[in-house]
């Protein structure tokens, strides 16, 4: 072999070793789970990049398809229409979820409860349609997170009265967001950033520097932040009454019930959850809308695992004691 000839394959071995272009990829999808998913990832392949979001996406177009109660055809919705009628079985996946979406009814003291929806389908809030009190009267016994009963050996789930109806509208975005990182994950990325609408969650970090997540002043436009909280490896979940809502006689209508009154839950204007999972921090966002600022902290600082943020109905922010000053997680740039 000439030595021109072995130059060249120490040359070509030499560039192979360099990623030939190195980026971040990202891509805006809407229309998964009636929201908008964003995508940021850091790739040294471009094919392989676009090739996972669309696999991600995919996963997600899945979790919309089992878990949506806008879909007649849904496992969730053949949960609400046979459940009542004797235990019903369903997906490990389903099985599971039911499970946490239970665990968080738990620690929430039941303001996170997924039978809302025994209620909760009486709104709707595009068309400025709620129910009366008679309506909501007649409902209200069905919501209690404790008729859905789970076992977990024959993997079934039966409700223990009629009326009742789950919605997993509170959890589906956080837990697709978790499902979603784990796709990048297996394909081998190590620094990304996933949301869908209000729940994102981030793996690594920017080269050194951390993520940094606005969180939307709840009064002002989208761009508005409150604060913006430098992030690696966590998720984050912001709960507002900005997001779906109408205004009646000075009194806002928005998409968070509370469970024990089947009233729309309005004790708060945003609420952000920080912690490791996005299922996680979704089930959590909605606690301080239901049982206020002050309840829903003391819940919070109990957690270990997470943060809260929470902007109350005069505008003042409070935060949970891990963010404070002198604590061990920074406190939020001013
Ligand atoms: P987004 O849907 O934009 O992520 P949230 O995370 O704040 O907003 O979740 C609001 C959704 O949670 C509602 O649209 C509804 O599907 C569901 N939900 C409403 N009230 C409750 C509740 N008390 N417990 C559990 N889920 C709820
Ligand atoms: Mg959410």
């Amino acid at each position: 072999m000439s030595l021109k000839v072995l130059m060249g394959y120490v040359s070509v071995a030499v560039l192979a070793a360099i990623p030939a272009h190195a980026e971040w990829v990202s891509r805006v999808t809407d229309g998964i789970m009636g929201t908008r998913i964003t995508v940021e990832l850091w790739s040294e392949d471009r094919p392989k990049a676009e090739a996972a979001i669309d696999a991600l996406l995919d996963e997600m177009r899945h979790i919309d398809e089992s878990m949506s109660t806008y879909k007649p055809t849904s496992e969730v919705s053949l949960v609400n229409a046979k459940a009542a009628d004797g235990p019903l079985h369903i997906s490990k996946e389903l099985f599971d979820l039911l499970v946490k979406a239970k665990e968080y009814s738990v620690i929430t003291d039941g303001a996170f409860d997924i039978t809302y929806a025994s209620v909760g389908y009486l709104y709707n809030f595009p068309k400025h349609v709620r129910p009366d009190e008679a309506q909501i009267a007649k409902a209200l016994p069905a919501v209690d997170y404790r008729h859905v009963i789970l076992d977990a050996k024959s993997q079934t789930v039966q409700f223990s009265q009629k009326g009742v109806r789950i919605d997993l509208g509170g959890i589906a975005k956080g837990y697709s967001v978790d499902c979603g990182i784990e796709v990048l994950k297996a394909r081998g990325f190590t620094r990304a950033y996933v949301s869908a609408g209000g729940d994102s969650r981030i793996i690594g970090d920017r080269f050194g520097k951390p993520w940094m997540v606005g969180i939307r002043d709840p009064r002002k436009g989208e761009g508005e932040v409150i604060a913006s909280i430098p992030l690696v490896d966590a998720a984050i979940s912001t709960s507002g009454d900005y997001e779906r809502f109408f205004d009646e006689g000075g009194v806002r209508y928005h998409h968070i019930i509370d469970p024990h009154t089947g009233h729309s839950a309005s004790k708060v204007r945003s609420a952000t959850v920080i912690g490791p999972y996005a299922t996680r921090t979704d089930g959590l966002s909605k606690t301080a809308f239901v049982l206020g600022p002050e309840k829903a902290m003391e819940i919070y600082n109990r957690i270990d695992d997470i943060d809260a943020i929470i902007v109350k109905l005069d505008g003042t922010v409070i935060y949970s004691k891990g963010m404070q000053r002198g604590k061990a997680t920074p406190p939020p740039p001013k």
